[in-house]
Formats: C-alpha cells, structure tokens, sequence
C-alpha cells in the first residue's frame, strides 16, 4: 500500500469573510512530486502554509504524513517536525551563520549535539554545493546561496514531505538556475515534493502532477505534458500564455 503524505478533503478556509480556500482535495503519494500554479492570488501560498500549519484551516479534513492536522498545537508540531518549507523570501536567521542556521532546529526539535548537528548540517550543506561557504552570514551570501542553503536547512530535519513556496521569485535571473538544479536533485532522490512555482520547465522536468489553481479552487489536475497540451480550461490555458 502506497503511503498518503497529504490527504486534503474538501478543505476550506477564510480570512475573517473573505473565502480563500474552496472546497480542496487533494491527496499527494509518498514520493509523488506535484507542482501547484495558478494565477497571482488564486490561494497557492495559503494551501501550502495550511498544510504544515503555519496557517489554519476552518473546514474539512486535513492529514499530513498520516497526522490529523487538527489545528491543536500539538498536531501541528507534530506535522512541521515532518514537513521542510522553503520560502521566497529565504526566511533565514540573519544573526546565525549558514552552518549554524542548519543547526538549530536539529539540536532544538531532534535533540542532537552540537557536534551532531554540526555533522548533519555539513552533510545537507554540501548536497546543496555550498560547502565553502558555511561559515557566512545571510548577508554575506548570494539570493541562490541563501536559498539554497534555506534548503538544506529544511532537508536537515529529514522531512518526509519538502513544502516549496515559489523559492526562486525573489531571485535575480541567474541565480534560478542554480536554485533551481538544487531542486531537480533533490526531486531525483524521491523526496515527497509539493512546489509553487511558475517555472513551467520545471514542471515539465521533475512534476508528477501538476495542480492548478483559480479563485481558491483547485480547477484542473494533470501530469505537465497534458496540463501544457491540453489544459481543458479557459483560466488554465490564459494562465499558460502568461508564464511559458
Ligand atoms: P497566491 O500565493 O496564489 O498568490 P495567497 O494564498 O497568497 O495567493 O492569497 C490568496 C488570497 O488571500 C489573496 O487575495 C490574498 O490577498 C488573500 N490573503 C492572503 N493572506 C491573507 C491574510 N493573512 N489576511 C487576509 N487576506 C489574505
Ligand atoms: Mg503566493
């Protein structure tokens, strides 16, 4: 049996009146990698943020790595000490080096060593090739450094699900490629991905699945070549003319 790491029903969800979420099912396979789009707005960040907790559902069911994410403060550490997130904005401690910000939450939340996490650290800091720069500040480092040591920070818990929320928007143009073969790595090794983006070549790469997005609904589901080819909506195919 093929084990569910997001299983999403009819998930709903609002800002004061204001509907976000309608109605979302979705259900991602262990090592299944889905790439969500979607217009500017269409709701992308708030399912993704709904789906380690950072922001709460109001209706229907939410299950994350088998967790019944029930809005309970425990469920909710339970279900981020499983789930990686990277952000646009790299979201890095700018008062701890690279190494260090690999380090914290492996000896906070997995109760390692400092020399533990050290090694754990190094081992993620390398996957992602900057290795010779661990001992830098944010600040000191590129956009695509930063993110991708936000990333290796991330892969440093060994989560069974990395959440990636468009990590190469905030980018200069140069800098997405090298992000972005960081990500094809991972996605190579397995790892159970869910990724905003609107980085269709991407999509077609490494995506299983590709869902999109409208008005807080998710309106089509297809593996890339027909959801390029083929995308049945008007929204989808308008969508597509903008971002390939
Ligand atoms: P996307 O990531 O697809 O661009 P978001 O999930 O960020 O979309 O936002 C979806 C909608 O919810 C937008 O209309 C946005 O303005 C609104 N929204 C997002 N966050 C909040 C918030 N904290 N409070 C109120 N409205 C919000
Ligand atoms: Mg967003």
């Amino acid at each position: 049996m093929t084990e569910m790491m997001i299983e999403a029903a009819g998930l709903n969800k609002y800002f004061s009146d204001f509907h976000v979420l309608r109605n979302i099912d979705l259900q991602v396979k262990s090592g299944e990698r889905v790439v969500l789009c979607g217009p500017s707005g269409s709701g992308k960040s708030t399912l993704i943020r709904c789906l380690n907790g950072l922001e709460l559902h109001q209706g229907g069911k939410l299950a994350v790595c088998g967790i019944a994410l029930t809005n309970t403060r425990r469920s909710i550490d339970l279900v981020r000490r499983r789930t990686g997130m990277v952000f646009q904005n790299f979201n890095l401690f700018p008062h701890m080096t690279a190494v260090e910000n690999c380090m914290i939450a492996p000896m906070r939340v997995r109760g390692l060593t400092r020399e533990e996490a050290r090694a754990v650290a190094e081992t993620y800091l390398r996957r992602v090739h900057v290795e010779d720069q661990i001992n830098k500040y944010p600040a000191q480092l590129s956009g695509g450094q930063q993110q991708r040591v936000a990333i290796a920070r991330a892969l440093a818990m060994s989560p069974d699900v990395m959440l990636f929320d468009e990590p190469t928007s905030a980018l200069d143009p140069e800098m997405v490629g090298e992000v972005l073969d960081t990500m094809t790595e991972i996605a190579s090794e397995g790892t159970t991905m869910i990724c905003v983006t609107h980085e269709m070549g991407f999509a077609r790469k490494i995506a299983d699945r590709v869902v999109f997005m409208d008005a807080g609904a998710i309106v089509e589901t297809a593996p890339p070549e027909e959801f390029f080819t083929q995308s049945r909506t008007p929204r989808a195919r308008e969508f597509l003319s903008w971002v390939m």
